[in-house]
């Protein structure tokens, strides 16, 4: 489970929302049960349920099981896209290893607004789940123009291209001899538009990729970009 607090030996502490409800009902465990914990700095932690109501539960903090480990720090930027693909990609992109998820707009975002508090709530049920002990950083939605305009020209940004006019994807990893950190960036159900492209191209850190002669929904482009940078240049 997923605290905000600090973690250590005889630590005793309240559980976050929604964490009673799921101990109690949905796992039906009991006071005195075990539990893993994390808090994305102190690595896992074993610790009992001192006390469980039907919206409140305690615990008390016993042994470190896990030291906390680095992950390393890929950067997903997608187009923001209906609600289910964005629950999906959080998910997904959670499981996958993403640090960040930053959604941005783009010139064919339809989507209009995206609940980045649901959004980090998946991400963090998906890493309580898959054994992750960080959740990764929901960014507030913005513009790709200002996203770009902003990131760290010493961090190489990957482009997903579906117009077969970019290398494919494993081809630029091994010329640039990719490392995290690095970014994999996503555009919307109707692609970037050309100008945008351009834009991507004209910045020194980005390489557009393809992901194979198919044109994958944009959800599927995300999780096979990062599944296949996960395996050519992760950790
Ligand atoms: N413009 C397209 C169309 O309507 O024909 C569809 C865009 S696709 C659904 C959404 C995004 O997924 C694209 O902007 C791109 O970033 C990514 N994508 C889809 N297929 C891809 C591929 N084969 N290679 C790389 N990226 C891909």
């Amino acid at each position: 489970l997923h605290l905000d607090a600090p973690l250590g030996a005889g630590a005793e502490l309240a559980a976050a929302p929604g964490q009673a409800h799921y101990l109690g009902t949905v796992l039906r465990r009991a006071v005195g049960d075990p539990v893993r914990l994390f808090n994305g700095r102190d690595g896992e932690w074993a610790a009992r349920i001192a006390a469980l109501r039907k919206d409140r539960a305690a615990f008390v903090v016993e042994r470190q099981l896990r030291p906390a480990a680095p992950e390393p720090d890929i950067r997903l930027l997608v187009a923001a896209i209906k609600r289910d693909a964005m629950d999906w990609i959080a998910e997904k992109a959670t499981e996958l290893g993403a640090a960040l998820i930053q959604p941005v707009f783009t010139r064919r975002t339809v989507a209009g607004r995206v609940n980045t508090s649901r959004l980090a709530a998946i991400a963090r049920e998906a890493a309580e789940q898959c054994g992750r002990l960080t959740v990764p950083r929901l960014a507030d939605p913005a513009p790709l123009h200002a996203v770009l305009d902003g990131w760290d020209p010493a961090v190489p940004l990957l482009a997903g291209d579906e117009r077969r006019a970019s290398p494919p994807l494993a081809r630029v990893v091994a010329g640039i001899g990719l490392r995290p950190p690095f970014g994999w960036l996503v555009g919307p159900e109707g692609g970037f538009e050309s100008a945008e492209l351009d834009d991507l191209r004209r910045r020194p850190f980005v390489s557009t990729v393809a992901l194979g002669p198919r044109i994958l929904r944009a959800e599927t482009a995300v999780v096979a970009g990062l599944a296949a940078l996960q395996a050519l240049a992760g950790d």
